[in-house]
């Protein structure tokens, strides 16, 4: 059975925060991927609940389903799995189908969540055996707190210190067993004997347009929404190859076919409201003009720092890093150099920005305009 929020109660008591990951000021961009206070409502019923309503990411899904059915048939725990992707893409409705094939319960809590090694340990020593704990950003876990979680992972006991000097007294308590999942937009900053203690490690890829169509169709059937075929394809292919994008764009659209088209999501509808909405034709919204026009513009189509882009145009740099950059490299508008960030020929055209003319003129480390 699965408890998302902790079986118990709600979602604080595991740590998660909602609330304040609804203080980012994120509301006005559609197309961010960070869960933001109505995916809340749209995401519960749309989450898929078995490998056969989790649609795409084939190879991820074969790998658990063959790892699934030999732990159950050697009646063993799952062993643990690190899942790393950009953020939307569905890791944590991974580990709720797997929690749900398992027959066990899961738990969800986040790396900056659990602050001290006590709070690891309350949620560990409340498990049952077989139960599913999901670890969203492993990569923000306090160092103490993870140094706790290897004998947890590897002995399924905690080694606990109390006091200091004279007063100091250890204890070593047995664990039920548990399946880890470790979920991270960034598997680079997880340290190595974390990353080592994981036996299953699954990258999660940006989906097609083909797999978010099928995915935006079957939300709208959920969402009890009529929408045509070419109407979904036309709001997955602006979804930047991410469900979460996609569900959060069909509920927008949806809300202008009610005034516009009777309810009924056509492709006009969509186009119209995807337009009103500044989702371009790629999927790119407002934040990602601006960065690719301010690497042409101020910089001359780089190469730019990280840190120095992230200051021109007033974003984060961890933002551009998780969310701008992972889409704009899939479909060729950036490329990363060792000396920075660099706008491509195919950036410049889609910005309707003139390409630099001189002959060779150097472009990081590309030449075009020849
Ligand atoms: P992550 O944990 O990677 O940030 P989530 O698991 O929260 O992403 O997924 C975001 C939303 O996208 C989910 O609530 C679900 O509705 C949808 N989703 C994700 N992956 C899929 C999929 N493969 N098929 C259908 N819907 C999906």
């Amino acid at each position: 059975m699965i408890e998302k929020t902790g079986g118990k109660n709600s979602p604080q008591e595991y740590g998660i925060d909602w609330d304040k990951q609804d203080d980012l000021d994120l509301e006005n961009r559609l197309t961010d991927t960070e869960y933001i206070s109505e995916d809340r409502e749209v995401e519960n019923p749309l989450r898929p609940r078995t490998f056969s309503e989790y649609i795409g990411q084939e190879k991820a899904k074969e790998n658990l389903k063959v790892f699934i059915e030999a732990a159950k048939s050697r009646r063993e725990t799952l062993d643990h799995v690190l899942l790393y992707g950009p953020p939307g893409l569905g890791k944590t409705t991974l580990a709720g189908i797997v929690a749900n094939e398992l027959g066990v319960n899961l738990r969800i809590t986040s790396g900056p969540a659990i602050e001290k090694p006590g709070d690891l340990a309350a949620l560990l020593t409340n498990l049952s055996p077989g139960d599913v704990l999901f670890i969203d950003e492993v990569h923000r876990l306090p160092r103490t707190v993870e140094e706790i979680l290897y004998p947890a992972m590897e002995d399924f006991a905690l080694d606990i210190i109390t006091g200091k000097g004279q007063m100091a007294a250890s204890y070593h308590l047995p664990l039920p067993h548990f399946t880890l999942v470790g979920a991270t937009t960034r598997a680079g900053q997880l340290s190595a004997p974390l990353r080592d203690r994981f036996g299953v490690v699954l990258r999660l890829e940006l989906y097609s347009p083909q797999e978010l169509g099928k995915i935006v169709s079957r939300s709208a059937g959920i969402l009890q929404a009529e929408i045509e075929a070419d109407a979904a394809l036309e709001i997955a292919s602006r979804s930047r190859g991410t469900p979460r994008i996609a569900n959060r764009l069909l509920k927008r659209v949806r809300d202008f076919a009610e005034i516009m088209s009777g309810g009924v999501i056509t492709l006009n509808t969509a186009k119209i409201a995807l337009d009103r909405m500044e989702v371009d034709e790629l999927g790119l919204d407002q934040s990602d003009r601006n960065m690719l026009s301010a690497i042409i513009k101020n910089y001359g189509g780089g190469p730019v720092g990280l840190e120095t882009l992230a200051a021109a145009i007033g974003e984060e740099a961890v933002t551009i890093e998780d969310v701008n950059e992972p889409y704009l490299m899939q479909i060729g508008f950036l490329a990363r150099t060792p000396r920075g960030r660099v706008a491509t020929p195919a950036a410049y055209l889609h910005l309707g920005l003139p390409l630099p003319k001189s002959q060779g003129e150097q472009t990081g480390q590309m030449k075009f305009g020849e």
